[in-house]
């Protein structure tokens, strides 16, 4: 597919979201950016990226596409595509693959559900699979956990942000540190799951993994790019390394992408949009086009549900423009 006719529609979704851009952050129809965590509460509203990676490897972006954003739940995308070439089906003993049905930092479902989180993609989830990457770390032997706090989960997590992207990737400590000193629901979350004893390891450790992994900074290039396994069966992003998941585990994770991953929304953006997606509330949003390629979009202020406002408009304008969804 030639990317060339991508880049055109990028750049008319740009030009057709302006005004609304502009107005970003200002007034209740508008969005606002995730004010409960300090770091992001500073962000600055009026921004908006678009990215794509073809299953080709071509790759386009209009707007603030270049620019690093905190990736927050994108994030749950990838520690689950980590634990799932680790751990294999063993990994779903303890979470569920349901949709919530609820805001994805919800801790009502836990007590019914003894501490078995719903699904990957909201809090618990992630935090439950955090929790198992943190044991894989450990696993696997000296030297797993040097360097990051005597947390290899950390290390691991660079480092296959790094391979899919084919560049250096790092944590924002100040956001990290901003999620560690007011994240009291994922703390609650955490530590209701171990009374239950679903979760193995001492939950600081636990919850330091989650809020870097949340903390990670990327563009929407990058995000594309780190994504682009999903549109092609599983295969590494970039040429000559080994595949990232099999073609059975890559239909899995679009699946609860499409069901889970964006939360009590899943079904209106399936309804509107028609692809999966995985959002988070630094306003990223990646979605795939299987066999076609991997989208990134990125607007800070979010709605309701606390996904990007004018990043599910764009996707949108997207598949309106091109046709492009799953169904
Ligand atoms: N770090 C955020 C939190 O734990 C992630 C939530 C999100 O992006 N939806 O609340």
């Amino acid at each position: 597919m030639n990317p060339m006719k991508f880049q055109p529609v990028l750049d008319e979704i740009v030009a057709t979201l302006r005004p609304q851009i502009a107005q970003c952050g200002q007034g209740e129809h508008h969005g606002k950016v995730a004010s409960y965590i300090p770091a992001l509460a500073r962000v600055d509203a009026r921004q908006f990226g678009i990215a794509l990676r073809t299953c080709e490897g071509e790759e386009a972006g209009a707007g603030d596409f270049e620019t690093p954003f905190s990736i927050q739940s994108v994030s749950k995308l990838f520690t689950l595509t980590l634990a799932m070439q680790r751990m294999g089906d063993a990994l779903w003993e303890r979470i569920g693959r349901e949709p919530s049905g609820n805001p994805f930092n919800s801790l009502v479902q836990l007590e019914n559900e003894q501490g078995k989180p719903r699904n990957p993609f909201i809090n618990a989830g992630a935090i439950a699979v955090a929790d198992r990457l943190v044991s894989q770390a450990k696993a696997s032997g000296p030297g797993a956990d040097g360097g990051n706090g005597g947390n290899g989960a950390k290390d691991d997590i660079l480092a296959l942000m790094a391979s899919l992207c084919g560049e250096p990737i790092a944590f924002d400590d100040e956001v990290a540190q901003s999620e560690a000193d007011t994240g009291f629901r994922n703390v609650a979350l955490a530590n209701f799951m171990k009374s239950f004893g679903k979760i193995d390891n001492d939950v600081a450790t636990v919850l330091d993994t989650y809020f870097h992994q949340c903390a990670l900074r990327m563009s929407c290039r990058q995000l594309a790019r780190a994504a682009a396994f999903l549109c092609r069966d599983g295969a590494h992003p970039i040429d000559g390394q080994p595949d990232v998941t099999g073609e059975r585990q890559t239909r899995r994770i679009n699946a609860l992408m499409l069901t889970c991953g964006t939360y009590d929304a899943a079904g209106d953006v399936a309804f509107s949009i028609g692809l999966p997606c995985k959002s988070g509330v630094g306003g990223g949003i990646v979605a795939v086009v299987p066999d076609t390629l991997t989208l990134c979009v990125w607007s800070p202020a979010l709605d309701a549900t606390g996904n990007s406002l004018l990043g599910m408009k764009a996707l949108e304008l997207f598949v309106a423009r091109t046709g492009l969804s799953v169904f």
